[in-house]
């Protein structure tokens, strides 16, 4: 039996439909290092209709690919909204790929015409000559006579060529499940792999963020999205704030501790959303400048482990509340937010604030252990966590249908990965990535528990930690320290302040110091680059007896 429910397809041209009508006085923002350069969701729209018109004036066409080369601004947010709506696939790329993932992954997707903002075409002038099959670049806050582009590539002014346009566009309506944008994985090992959202995945993803055990959005916040839109489907900011009429801030190119600073104390966001390492670099800031934050009623953190020093820090002394959360860029990526039971409070709720989260109705997840076996979800049990649902890739982008990496995938779930243990009531706890898992003699030890109680040192900025080969053990942890401004340490009495947390045989016998953990392109720690230094003798070591 059917239902007798209407058959309308979930787009996120009905979804602009919605925010630059009935939500049209929420705004998108960005700063502009003194000040704002705002939209309306109105305003909001009719640009989207323009820049729409644009495109189909250029060529592009349902299922064409637009990529964009920009920092979090309001014409990105326009590109975000008005590419998908016409039918094209959005491909935001990373501007800190390296260069050869950068030239890959526009190659691999087929992009077609790049969007570049003025102070990134420098950068976007390398890799030109190599994008196979871009035939149009717009240039959006600069200069587009700046560049020159090679033969069969044209170049245009955003602001002339949306100029000549009408404000309004008759967007078509495409099955749901069609693509709507990509983004490719930052991992630092292979190829960058693509992952394909749909309009169906993004407004199901858009409705668990703005939900309360989600994000909770609501008109009445100001967003201020310091993740990169490149970043993981930037982790659905956008689509759920036009859901909920919630205000945007865009924070442009200044993403360094002290603008952000100084556009809170102008804007007084309510939430903000960034990795560990932006909030603390924001701490350090605050601790040298104390300033009123309490304005955020949040702050979303995630993309690697939140240590819980940090939210302590944070919560009592600048009375804000980080929320933890764990996804990836194959799950939209919203996959579990840490918020505490209802009725648990004080105390008690830390041991679930401190874990990677719950999962929503919309996420299912299963561990496996190494033996393919599916083990229980009780607190203990530790496997390969497993997840599937709506807004869960089930393949990676191939153009030519091949299989990439299918060993990703098992029975329909995607693997991610990470190794944790999920209790009853559904919260995730991640041990570590199962490659950055120290093996010491036939025993774990997670470089991640090692770093989230070291960084709890008052004299320790950053830690990273890493597994060294050992003759005796097979692995051992290295840990790499970047000292606070003005502080001092010996491993000596590092290692002592962990004695208490750890059991003896995990506690790291080698420590070095470096000025700055190398970090991926998306601000986490680079282990693989630090593996590297290791083994390349670059890292002076102390040995522990
Ligand atoms: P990305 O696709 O760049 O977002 O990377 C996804 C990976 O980041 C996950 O598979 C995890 O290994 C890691 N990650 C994301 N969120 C967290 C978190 N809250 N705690 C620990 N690791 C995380």
């Amino acid at each position: 039996m059917l239902s007798t429910m209407q058959d309308e397809q979930l787009s996120l041209a009905t979804l602009l439909n919605y925010a630059s009508t009935f939500q049209g006085d929420s705004t998108v923002s960005t700063w502009t290092g003194d000040g704002l350069r705002t939209l309306t969701y109105r305003e909001l729209g009719a640009e989207a209709a323009r820049l729409a018109n644009a495109l189909r004036g250029l060529g592009i066409g349902v299922g064409d690919r637009v990529g964009t080369f920009m920092w979090n601004n309001n014409e990105h947010m326009v590109a975000y909204v008005a590419v998908p709506a016409m039918g094209a696939v959005l491909h935001a790329l990373n501007i800190r790929f390296f260069p050869e993932q950068l030239v890959y992954v526009a190659n691999h997707a087929e992009d077609q015409v790049v969007i570049v903002d003025g102070t990134l075409l420098p950068l976007f002038a390398q890799y030109l000559p190599n994008l196979k099959t871009v035939r149009h670049v717009i240039v959006a806050n600069g200069d587009a006579a700046a560049l020159t582009a090679p033969a069969g590539v044209q170049v245009h002014s955003y602001t002339e060529l949306l100029a000549a346009q009408p404000d309004s566009f008759d967007y078509p309506i495409i099955d749901e499940r069609s693509a709507a944008g990509m983004c490719y994985t930052s991992g630092t090992t292979g190829d960058p792999k693509g992952v394909v959202y749909s309009h169906r995945s993004n407004w199901l993803h858009a409705s668990q963020v703005c939900a309360p055990n989600g994000m909770g959005f609501s008109a009445a916040d100001m967003v201020l999205a310091i993740v990169p839109l490149f970043h993981a489907n930037a982790w659905g900011l956008p689509y759920a704030a036009l859901m909920s009429g919630a205000n945007i801030l865009m924070p442009d190119r200044f993403l360094q501790p002290q603008p952000l600073l100084e556009m809170m104390a102008v804007v007084k966001p309510t939430f903000a959303a960034a990795v560990p390492t932006i909030w603390g670099g924001v701490l350090a800031g605050l601790q040298a400048a104390p300033q009123d934050i309490s304005h955020l009623r949040t702050c979303l953190v995630g993309g690697s482990a939140l240590p819980p020093a940090m939210m302590h820090v944070f919560e009592e002394k600048f009375g804000v509340k980080l929320l933890h959360a764990w996804g990836m860029t194959e799950t939209s990526p919203l996959g579990s937010v840490a918020h505490a039971p209802a009725g648990v409070d004080g105390e008690e709720q830390w041991a679930y604030r401190y874990t990677q989260g719950r999962f929503p109705a919309g996420v299912r997840a299963r561990l496996v252990d190494d033996a393919g076996n599916v083990v229980p979800n009780d607190g203990n049990s530790l496997g390969e966590v497993q997840v599937r649902g709506a807004w869960i890739t089930g393949s990676y982008y191939s153009p030519d249908g091949a299989e990439i990496e299918p060993d990703k995938f098992d029975d329909g779930w995607l693997r991610t990965g990470d190794v944790g243990k999920i209790s009853p009531n559904g919260f995730l706890t991640l041990v570590d990535r199962s490659k950055d898992v120290i093996k010491s003699g036939g025993e774990w030890i997670s470089s991640v528990d090692l770093e989230n109680a070291m960084i709890g040192h008052p004299a320790v900025a950053e830690a990273a930690v890493i597994g060294i080969p050992d003759p005796k053990w097979a692995e051992r942890p290295l840990v790499a320290v970047v000292l606070a401004e003005g502080q001092k340490a010996e491993p000596e009495e590092l290692r002592e302040f962990l004695a208490n947390k750890f059991a003896k045989w995990q506690l790291p016998e080698y420590w070095t110091f470096v000025t700055e953990v190398p970090k991926t392109s998306v601000g986490k720690y680079d282990k693989k680059r630090l593996r590297a230094q290791h083994a390349d003798g670059e890292l002076t070591v102390t040995e522990l007896g």
